[in-house]
């Protein structure tokens, strides 16, 4: 498992609920988790893992709860939204990318969690930031999706050099080619959210 960058299409796929909590799913929770400590990440979705199912992972550093744990969120859905706040996000699909970005400051959030168990939070804060923005890769959608077309523009250089790598590393053999990501991403959609 390796987190993939922009413009892999893993980031664009709209993420398919997952079928069961298994074991197997359980393994790729915990191995985003360990992913995602890494690469010092507060949060890491399963499409940046080129997993296109519907579950992310938060870092023991925004735990909802206050504990310090890692947490799992499967088949998430974001019920409610209030307030507005400005915070800087950045993205590990999106390497030294970062901007200030609008978003809702508290949300009332539902999913499962590794035991398929259900619970239902409201989250303020930068937990709330990162659940958005886990939020929305389980959609195909990525933060500079959301930025105003100025500060967008300031990105376009750090955008144009990451697009020339993925092209690079697919000429290379380093990755493989689109329709090879592509079967590859119908592969981990039956594997984990069923026909
Ligand atoms: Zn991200």
């Amino acid at each position: 498992m390796e987190i993939v960058l922009y413009p892999h299409p893993a980031l664009r796929r709209v993420a398919r609920p997952v079928a069961e909590v298994t074991d197997s799913v359980r393994k790729v929770a915990a191995e985003m988790i360990r992913l995602m400590d890494e690469h010092n990440g507060l949060g890491l979705a399963a499409n940046q893992v080129a997993l296109p199912i519907r579950l992310f992972v938060l870092s023991a550093q925004v735990d909802p709860w206050g504990e310090g744990k890692p947490r799992v969120f499967i088949n998430p859905e974001i019920l409610q939204r209030s307030g507005q706040e400005v915070r800087e996000e950045g993205c590990l699909s999106l390497p030294g990318l970062y901007a200030e970005l609008s978003r809702p400051a508290r949300v009332v959030v539902r999913a499962l969690n590794e035991a398929g168990e259900p619970f239902e939070l409201e989250v303020g804060e930068l937990p709330a930031r990162v659940i958005q923005h886990e939020w929305d890769h389980l959609r195909g959608i990525l933060f500079i999706d959301r930025l105003m077309p100025a500060v967008l523009r300031s990105l376009l250089p750090g955008l144009r050099e990451l697009e020339r790598l993925h092209r690079q590393r697919q000429r290379s053999g380093e990755l493989p080619p689109d329709p090879e990501i592509e079967r590859m991403l119908q592969e981990a959609e039956l594997a984990y959210a069923g026909a």
